[in-house]
């Protein structure tokens, strides 16, 4: 390329590095922020699939300040475009939000500002966007670009489907001169492929970023009874940290935050069924705590971008492992080391392939759905690295170990179980399917109560008496888990019988070994989660003890302003540029410019009382 000819190709790209620094206050782009902002800066639509806070928002948000026109940001979650919107705010950008939500005053106002040409950046629900009325209005308007957030709820093959998407496609002929951007943290190849076909963006460039998390620490453990206090466990073991827990039924979450609030916890519950009102009331709760845990069904999440939250626990298995990367995704978003502790068993397993198999959609869909189950617990029950497990299966190449899960730090051993699987696999075919797990177990102990004179007589009737009843429970689970029994929902009352009849054969013939994980020794914290935490306390040691006593007092005055405004405190600052002011206790208004997350109007509006603060603590 002729030197003049980069140059001017460059030349947009150091227009948004200014307006990174200056509005934004980051010092550079990270990963494909770069690519994905030229791209839409050359007038082109595309697709980028980065992950969980890697900095989708600016993709779309500095081409829309730098191209004329109008910006539009379509979003599925009303709670995500006011966080949006207010952070901008703050940043200075004339930003608003048209939805359900606002007052017709204040609707009025932001049409009168379209109009005029005040405003930079729009965010829209699907749903109101395609009402004509609006098509019509904005056809009037010229758009800089459209952005598409979580485009993935566009795809069926996708886990957040929603129907109204489907009609963004028609964007491409109301708007063919505008570019428009597809953005997500969650695709696998097919997804992909769905959210180009529907969303017409087949000739357009995909930008890819990886999907490492560095800052993820990962584990999974199988529930062993007495869930709820599992979970309590755990959350009292993180203390003064914000993070989600994750139930699968709403009864689930109030009897969890219920346990919770017990042992001391500031948990509160939320899901669907809680009145709009109470959830918007839990939801900023949440958002504006230091430190609070949120227990709360899959509605809760898709656009809650608190970047402090610690851990995100499973108390039920997720989806599918995009849920499980996007759900898990929520943790560590500024960066600073977090956990995804999921806890899973067969019995969830079962309940999923159920749950697909009585869904009312093509077969093909259920095939695709029902592997996607069954990659998740060959994910959370196997024995390799979690991360590089995710990696792969979003289609990452060359992935290495993380070297910080539970499986990487040895949590886990396995010792071949195969003999004990082949008899295992006989006493479930010789019982026919008739029975329960524990009557299985029962059996090959030879220790059933009321066991017939039939059943004693099988020649599996009392074989495995070298394992005890809690190792021969994990090994039929694990079992269940790698398809060889299979599990009849009966009603509750589940029946275990032969799996994949080709898998069975080839253990019976010693074809296919089956590695059975050393027993757990029930719930060990000095190890589990003692390291994570250990880690976490590392990374915050960027603030040395002696800075301790100035970062509360920005977090105490922070927490005031954003009481004042009526705004998340992470809106004004994150946890993250409190500790760089604190540790580089900046003397004047330049010197505090030049951190991280301090742009010209957070300068403007809040220099002021932070070098006031400082110079507090100075000399
Ligand atoms: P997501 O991709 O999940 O939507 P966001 O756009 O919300 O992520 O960004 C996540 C966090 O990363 C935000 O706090 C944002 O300010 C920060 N961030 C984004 N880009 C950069 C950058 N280039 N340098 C530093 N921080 C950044
Ligand atoms: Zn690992």
């Amino acid at each position: 390329m002729p030197a003049a000819l980069a140059e001017a190709e460059h030349a947009p790209l150091d227009r948004a590095r200014e307006i990174l620094r200056r509005t934004f206050g980051h010092q550079e782009f990270r990963g494909l922020q770069a690519e994905v902002i030229g791209e839409v800066l050359a007038g082109r639509s595309a697709m980028a699939v980065l992950p969980t806070g890697g900095g989708k928002s600016l993709c779309y948000q500095i081409p829309s300040l730098m191209r004329p026109g109008l910006g539009l940001v379509v979003s599925p979650l009303i709670a995500l475009m006011s966080d949006q919107v207010a952070g901008l705010i703050q940043s200075g950008v004339a930003a608003a939000r048209l939805d359900s939500n606002i007052e017709p005053a204040e609707k009025a106002e932001t049409w009168r500002r379209i109009e005029a040409g005040e405003l930079e950046l729009l965010y829209v629900s699907p749903e109101g966007l395609m009402q004509p009325w609006m098509l019509e209005r904005l056809s009037r308007t010229p758009l800089s670009m459209i952005a598409i957030d979580e485009a993935h709820c566009v795809s069926q093959w996708g886990h957040d489907f929603r129907p109204e998407y489907r009609m963004l496609g028609k964007l491409a002929e109301l708007f063919p001169t505008v570019p428009r951007l597809a953005v997500t943290a969650t695709a696998d190849a097919r997804t992909r492929e769905d959210i180009r076909a529907e969303l017409r963006l087949q000739d357009s460039r995909e930008f890819v970023a990886s999907f490492a998390r560095p800052e993820l620490i990962l584990s999974a453990e199988r529930k062993r009874g007495g869930k709820d206090k599992r979970v309590v466990e755990l959350v009292t073991a993180r203390p003064d940290r914000s993070g989600v827990v994750y139930a699968g039924s709403r009864d689930g979450t109030e009897k969890l935050a219920q346990a919770l609030r017990d042992a001391g916890v500031p948990a509160l519950a939320y899901h669907a069924g809680l009145e709009r009102r109470l959830r918007t009331e839990r939801l900023e709760q949440f958002l504006e705590a230091d430190a609070a845990v949120m227990v709360a069904t899959i509605a809760f999440g898709m656009g809650v971008d608190k970047p402090d939250v610690r851990f995100v626990i499973h108390a039920d298995p997720p989806a599918s492992i995009e849920a499980y990367w996007q759900e898990i995704g929520r943790a560590g978003r500024d960066g600073d080391p977090a956990e995804g502790i999921t806890l899973y068993g067969a019995a969830d397993m079962a309940w999923a392939l159920r749950r697909i198999s009585e869904r009312d959609v093509d077969e093909t869909v259920k095939q695709v759905q029902s592997r996607k189950v069954r990659q998740l617990y060959a994910l959370l029950d196997g024995t390799g690295c979690r991360a590089a497990a995710v990696r792969r299966y979003f289609g990452e190449e060359g992935v290495k170990s993380c070297g910080q899960c539970d499986l990487c730090t040895g949590a886990v051993e396995t010792t071949d179980a195969t003999e004990a699987a082949q008899k295992a696999l006989s006493a479930a075919h010789r019982l026919g399917g008739r029975f329960g797990r524990g009557r299985l177990v029962d059996h090959l102990l030879g220790k059933t109560k009321d066991a017939s004179a039939q059943e004693q007589g099988l020649s599996t009737w009392g074989i495995g008496t070298e394992l005890s009843v809690a190792q021969w429970r994990d090994l039929t689970e694990q079992l269940l888990f790698e398809g060889l029994l299979r599990e009849d929902p009966n009603d509750g009352r589940p029946l275990v019988g032969i799996g994949d009849a080709d898998a069975v054969r080839a253990v019976f013939r010693g074809e296919r070994r089956v590695a059975m994980r050393k027993p757990a020794e029930g719930y060990d914290d000095s190890t589990r989660s003692g390291r994570p935490r250990k880690r976490s306390r590392e990374a915050m040691a960027a603030l040395s003890p002696a800075d301790q006593p100035l970062f509360e007092a920005l977090r105490a005055w922070r927490s005031r302003e954003a009481k004042a405004q009526h705004v998340p405190p992470y809106v004004i600052f994150n946890d993250r540029t409190l500790v760089e002011i604190a540790g580089a206790k900046p003397g004047s208004r330049a010197a505090l410019a030049r951190l991280n997350g301090v742009g010209e109007a957070k300068l403007a509006h809040y220099g002021e009382a932070v070098l006031e603060i400082v110079g507090g603590f100075a000399g």
